[in-house]
């Protein structure tokens, strides 16, 4: 009866696709136990080091002995705390909106959006490369979903031009985590208005990143005050856990009324709130963290330039944006599963990102940087990889799809 399942998993092994769970044991920002060996971590979300800042570990060792773990219900009932309101005042003032709803994570509150939004009067119209929380968002919509080719505005106007739904949701990724590159948000935000839509921004990365106060991608174009929904997650360079939207009070209203992952869940733990507001006063206090991530991403960015697979990693061609995120496309999945394996045999993680979490012959190696990164990390990853890339390099696959 189950032996379905036993082929779907050979079939898995077979391709070299079949994801496994490593325990690792933290040690510092950057540094964990894997199988008992120190490693140092390129595969972190937490840019800036903020999950270990003793700041923010000490607010929430405090706050949690006073007010203790759960949130014990839904928002709506009564899992929505004083600190749960005080946390969306801040994200709604950093990111300079009206207010600003919390969701258990960013992946739920992408469900809970697009379902919201997306009846079936609406059309949406989601880039080829967004993230799959907002995959699974259009899914759950009942709205009719147009796919336009990835940061491509004109085939997005040509959609836009020939639909005739009375409401229309634009939906991209502010940085697309995958490949390194931001949308073009200045042109998006023009087509928006020409086309009176509504406008969805992911900026789970981008977000504490970009922006000349770390609001992200969209201050970096001068356009937050035109986006309707920014929404963000509190698991990346936040440091914690959850996921929010920043919007008007009249679409919170809206959203805390329908969005289903929302509602038919239990609201955010105590410690994460409070981490994620500790997390935003560091952020705001201490320009140092920020200034170590881009010092980092300049150095990182020098070295690759000298090695002979610069020409693999994916940057942003058109704004010249280089956030953390290195993505070097080695093609084959087996070859970027060997890789990753050799480079954690030399104490070095990071990861193999393989189909389907990107299209097939685009499997991956993904470089994460942390503002945590000593420069000897930069350099000895560079030339581990160096040295691997060359034993590999025979073999890798020629490049389709930059
Ligand atoms: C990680 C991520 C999410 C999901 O956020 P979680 O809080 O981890 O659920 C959503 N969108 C993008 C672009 C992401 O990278």
């Amino acid at each position: 009866m189950t032996e379905w399942v036993e082929e779907a998993l050979l079939k898995l092994d077979q391709s070299r696709l079949r994801r496994r769970l490593t325990a690792l044991r933290p040690l510092s920002p950057v540094e964990a136990l894997i199988f008992g060996h120190r490693v140092v971590l390129f595969s972190t979300n937490d840019y800036l080091g903020l999950s270990q800042h003793p700041r923010v570990i000490e607010r929430v060792l405090e706050f949690t002995a006073r007010m203790g773990l759960g949130p014990r219900a839904a928002s709506l009932l009564s899992g929505y705390t004083e600190i749960h309101e005080q946390l969306e005042q801040e994200l709604a003032r950093f990111k300079g909106t009206e207010a600003a709803l919390l969701f258990p994570t960013g992946y739920m509150a992408n469900l809970g959006i697009l379902q919201a939004l997306g009846t079936d009067e609406a059309h949406i119209f989601s880039d080829a490369l967004n993230h799959a929380s907002l995959i699974d968002g259009c899914r759950l919509a009942k709205a009719h979903v147009h796919v336009y080719r990835h940061a491509d505005v004109d085939h997005l106007e040509s959609l836009l031009r020939s639909s005739r739904a009375q409401r229309k949701i634009i939906v991209t990724d502010a940085y697309f985590s995958m490949d390194g590159d931001v949308a073009p948000l200045a042109e998006i935000v023009a087509l928006k208005e020409k086309y009176g839509c509504l406008l969805l921004i992911d900026e789970a990365h981008s977000t504490l990143v970009f922006g000349r106060t770390g609001k992200g991608v969209a201050e970096h174009f001068g356009v937050s005050d035109r986006v309707e929904f920014q929404m963000g997650t509190l698991s990346k360079a936040f440091g914690s856990l959850g996921g929010y939207v920043a919007t008007s009070r009249k679409f919170k209203a809206y959203l805390l009324n329908r969005a289903r992952s929302f509602i038919f869940t239990t609201s955010l733990p105590l410690p994460a709130v409070v981490a994620a507001l500790a997390a935003l006063d560091v952020f705001r206090a201490d320009p140092t963290l920020h200034a170590a991530l881009c010092e980092n991403i300049e150095l990182f960015s020098k070295l690759l330039r000298r090695t002979s697979f610069s020409g693999r990693v994916k940057t942003d061609k058109d704004s010249r944006l280089q956030g953390p995120i290195f993505p070097l496309i080695v093609g084959d999945a087996a070859i970027a599963l060997a890789l990753s394996e050799r480079l954690l045999e030399a104490g070095y993680h990071v990861p193999a990102i393989r189909p389907p979490t990107v299209p097939p012959g685009t499997a991956r190696l993904r470089i994460s940087l942390s503002a945590r990164h000593h420069s000897e990390h930069l350099h000895g990853l560079i030339t581990v990889l160096a040295d691997q890339w060359v034993r590999a390099g025979t073999h890798c696959s020629p490049l389709l799809v930059m």
